[in-house]
């Protein structure tokens, strides 16, 4: 099928579910201009990319412009932040226009941020900033070229207005396309309208999008919360094997497809400490690094609270399941993140003493303070022409690293090196999106209108496993002391 030359959007979301739904439109924008544009995607939903570029596609990209059929909405959620409930947040500054059918024939939300206030606004002022909107759009593609799922970008454009946030920023609008905008907090909302109105058609239409085999199960609900106990445990695990940190993981920003979503106050962490934290909010550490997977398991607690009633109308027994289900999370990101440890360091997962040699790891991670990302690159070099590629990676430790290499030796038995040198190295980056080189990137193209090297970076990241000869210092941590005085910030 040939790209066509508009977006062709349904609204499955908006007829299904009206009490979760506002009909709105976008504020128009003065001037609006594009930044970058994701054209492998606009070829994976059949949207010609050079219409997209054109002066009708970019304005449907700033909201200036509904495409032919389209229903764009608000979409009501509520949510925990930092573990305290609010009933009303819902998309107070983004709209999703519809859903769009991929050339793979999947559904597809496309949904702009920053596209002006919206009933759910509450004192904010609807935009979003340039630099803010070119993180999620470098990190949803990194995460996307790391096999780690993901909501994705189109595109970003500006709007022509100024924004101030920490600093006057080029107001910006995001478009993003999901496997749906479904989160834990939107069953929540869902809950408080009522089960009958509200939840019973939310769980069918997220079964419908996310796990159609189960539409016509006895316990469509209980199915719902399985698939997103397993999905959400796949991608916490795919987490913390990269060292990424999402840094506000509230209940409004997970999904039920399983798909990391909105990616703000997030980092990928440099020096191995489970206690990172790099969001400037984040006071207590709630969503440090190791706190991750307890974080989903709570939150997928709050999904399996809102969904009781329609699971069984006998409380005790609705409990029961849910309790039983919520219990299974702990063997599916065992499972996943053991399958990824075994890949990271080339052994087979179900050799005798795997578990114990991933935990040894981890353990001299912690106390090296190791360099996540080129740790492991370094492993697969001892395999080749380089056996000390490693020592400096784990320096002062020297006796606890050569106890543990022996151990691995003993682990990879009579592979041959080389092909699992080749086989870690598929699946351990060089280059992820370190933080100084995104601050650097961000600050460039926000503040001094510089895009190259915003450019160059989501080059880099987006085909993460090969080497550059002539961009290795991008594969090595940041100068001493920058990750020490690193932080993030939630004014998006
Ligand atoms: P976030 O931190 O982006 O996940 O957003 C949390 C909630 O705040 C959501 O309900 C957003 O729609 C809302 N929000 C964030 N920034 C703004 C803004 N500038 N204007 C209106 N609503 C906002
Ligand atoms: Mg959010």
């Amino acid at each position: 099928m040939a790209p066509i030359a508009t977006i062709e959007l349904d609204h499955r979301f908006a007829d299904d579910l009206p009490d979760l739904a506002v009909d709105w439109d976008a504020s128009p924008v003065p001037a609006a201009a594009l930044i970058v544009l994701n054209e492998t995607l606009a070829l994976e939903l059949g949207i010609d990319a050079e219409w997209l570029r054109s002066p009708a596609g970019v304005a449907v990209l700033a909201g200036n412009a509904v495409p032919p059929g389209a229903r764009p909405v608000a979409m009501g959620y509520a949510g925990h932040q930092f573990g305290s409930y609010s009933p009303r947040l819902g998309d107070g500054r983004a709209l999703l226009l519809g859903e769009v059918t991929g050339s793979d024939g999947r559904r597809l939300d496309v949904h702009l941020k920053g596209s002006g206030r919206t009933p759910f606004a509450r004192g904010g002022d609807g935009r979003a900033t340039l630099g803010p909107m070119l993180r999620e759009h470098l990190i949803a593609e990194a995460m996307h070229a790391l096999g780690i799922p993901t909501t994705r970008s189109l595109a970003v454009v500006t709007t022509g207005e100024t924004v101030v946030r920490t600093r006057p920023e080029p107001g910006a609008i995001l478009t993003r396309v999901a496997a749906s905008h479904v989160r834990v907090g939107t069953f929540q909302y869902a809950r408080a309208l009522g089960e009958g109105t509200s939840l019973e058609p939310l769980v069918r239409h997220a079964l419908d999008r996310h796990h159609p085999d189960a539409t016509d199960s006895e316990r469509p609900a209980l199915s719902l919360l399985q698939h997103t106990v397993a999905v959400q445990a796949h991608l916490v695990a795919r987490w913390m094997l990269v060292g990424f940190i999402h840094g506000v993981m509230n209940t409004d920003n997970m999904t039920v497809s399983g798909e990391g979503i909105d990616y703000g106050p997030c980092a990928f962490m440099d020096r191995f400490d489970p206690a990172t934290v790099y969001s400037s909010i984040d006071h207590g550490g709630r969503y440090a690094y190791g706190n991750q997977p307890a974080i989903a398991q709570w939150n997928l607690a709050r999904l399996a609270e809102a969904l009781l009633p329609v699971i069984d109308p006998d409380g005790e027994t609705a409990v029961a399941l849910a309790t039983e289900t919520l219990a299974g999370f702990a063997a599916h990101y065992q499972r996943a993140w053991h399958e990824g440890m075994a890949a990271k360091l080339g052994v087979t997962p179900d050799g005798a003493g795997a578990g114990d040699l991933f935990d040894q790891f981890i353990s001299l991670q912690t106390l090296a303070g190791t360099d996540h990302t080129s740790t492991y690159r370094a492993l697969a070099s001892t395999l080749r022409s380089d056996p000390v590629a490693v020592q400096q990676h784990v320096p002062d430790h020297g006796p606890e690293l050569e106890a543990w290499l022996a151990a691995w030796r003993i682990a990879l038995g009579g592979a041959d090196p080389a092909s699992t040198a080749d086989a870690m190295d598929e699946v351990n980056p060089v280059y992820v999106p370190r933080n100084h080189l995104v601050e650097g990137a961000l600050d460039a193209a926000a503040v001094d209108g510089d895009l190259g090297p915003f450019e160059q970076l989501l080059e880099l990241v987006t085909d993460p496993f090969v080497v550059r000869e002539d961009r290795q210092a991008e594969a090595q941590p940041a100068p001493d002391g920058f990750d020490a005085r690193y932080q993030t910030f939630c004014g998006t």
